[in-house]
């Protein structure tokens, strides 16, 4: 029986979850691997800190899903991997074998530069770390008066998430962009829109670089900017196991892949997601990404277990991003195009329940669970504390 390990339950594992519920493969040992049993939405998180979405709402259950698959579900983290080996090595010391890897674990935030802040710091990621710190954040924030919260990030995930937090809570919010301004890859009406968001909501945006320290932010022109709390969402930045991977890896550090999603050094390694970087084209690291190469990578893991031809994720020109903006209202970006109210809400709305009513099992029948081989689980006496075997 060949053994498929499915590490990660980030949004292109959705999609070959979904495939194996439609098509089960009792011939096959499949594992999915999650630190939690829960995969946030990232999208609908803006609109679940603004009071829009019940956290039940944003979330889906990994092990609910492996079930009704017919998989095996391990609550871990993956710690390193030889691939030379074909082994994965869990936190809790085991390490696992495997024919076939897919790699869908995500990003992490890079917080480099914001480490002095210690307790003051909270990264956008993992983001089960921030949801379950995030009700505390609000309620300091009403208890305190004055209390001084800043969002670090001049990105899509930054400035939603400032103005999802100005929206939810007392806080005086401050955005700090980085040198390149506010929505850098976005077009210049989508720029105005949300720049005038955040005017509206009284959020002070600061268009400069801020390293940690004890009390707050020291800014790049000497300012000091203190802080209670530092949302980082500074973009990401590549998990540092991959390093000693043995996996051929792009210069920031993601796993370099074909047009097919598949390692180009280890024909038995996939990656999608913003664990990977693409050899052939350079893709943003977003959802929408993650999401579209879905499919493609469930179609691809099993045409190379069966030794059927491959497909290739074309991404398309451009991705259309749709940004809370605030009070039920949102920003749509598109290329060069850019559309704001309420209506933009409304399809955004619908797009990100129509995704997680997808995934969200009700009434379906649970596959009978493929079985895990021995010898692919080899308990460790002690965790490997560094470098995988
Ligand atoms: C607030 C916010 C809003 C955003 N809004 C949008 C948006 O509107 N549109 C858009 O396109 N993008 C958006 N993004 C970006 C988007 O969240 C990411 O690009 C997307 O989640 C990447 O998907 P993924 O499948 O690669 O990984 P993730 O969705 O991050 O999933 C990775 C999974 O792997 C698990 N995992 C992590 N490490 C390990 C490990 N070591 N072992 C095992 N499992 C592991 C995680 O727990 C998680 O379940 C937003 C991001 C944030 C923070």
């Amino acid at each position: 029986m060949k053994t498929l390990i499915l590490a990660g339950g980030g949004h292109a594992h959705l999609f070959v979850l979904e495939a194996l519920r439609r098509a089960p493969r009792p011939d096959l040992a499949i594992t999915l691997i999650s630190p939690e049993r829960w995969q946030y939405y990232s999208g609908m998180l803006p609109g679940w800190m603004a009071g829009h979405y019940q956290l039940d709402d944003c979330r889906l259950d990994l092990r609910t899903l492996a079930d009704a698959a017919g998989i095996n579900f391990i609550e871990d983290s993956l710690i390193g991997m030889n691939a030379d080996k074909r082994c994965v090595c869990l936190s809790d010391g085991r390490h696992l074998v495997y024919d076939l890897l897919s790699l869908d674990t995500g990003s992490e935030t890079d917080v480099a530069w914001l480490a002095e802040l210690g307790e003051r710091l909270l990264p956008v990621k993992p983001l089960g770390r921030f949801v379950a710190a995030w009700p505390a954040i609000r309620a300091a924030a009403g208890a305190q008066p004055g209390y001084r919260l800043v969002i670090a990030g001049g990105g899509a995930a930054g400035a939603e998430l400032a103005l999802a937090a100005s929206r939810a809570c007392a806080a005086h919010v401050t955005l700090l962009t980085g040198d390149s301004g506010l929505l850098p890859r976005h077009n210049r009406r989508t720029r105005h829109r949300i720049a005038a968001a955040l005017l509206d909501a009284g959020i002070e945006a600061l268009v400069q670089r801020g390293a940690g320290s004890p009390a707050g932010l020291v800014l790049k022109d000497g300012r000091q900017l203190d802080a209670d709390c530092v949302i980082a969402a500074t973009g990401a930045r590549a998990p540092v196991w991959l390093s000693v991977a043995r996996l051929a890896l792009d210069v920031a550090g993601y796993v370099a892949v074909d047009a097919t999603h598949r390692s180009l050094s280890h024909p038995e390694v996939f990656a999608a997601g913003d664990v990977c970087a693409r050899s052939d084209t350079l893709l943003a690291r977003s959802g929408v990404h993650a999401v579209r190469a879905g499919p493609v990578l469930a179609h691809n893991l099993f045409a190379a277990l069966d030794g059927r031809p491959l497909k290739p994720y074309l991404p398309r020109r451009w991705s259309l991003y749709l940004l809370a903006s605030g009070s039920r209202e949102a920003v749509a970006s598109w290329g060069p195009l850019s559309g704001a109210g309420r209506w933009v809400w409304r399809w955004k709305d619908w797009i990100d329940r129509r995704f997680m009513h997808r995934f969200t099992l009700g009434a379906l029948p649970t596959q009978a669970k493929s079985k895990l081989p021995q010898c692919a689980l080899k308990q460790q006496s002690n965790p490997p504390k560094e470098s995988p075997p």
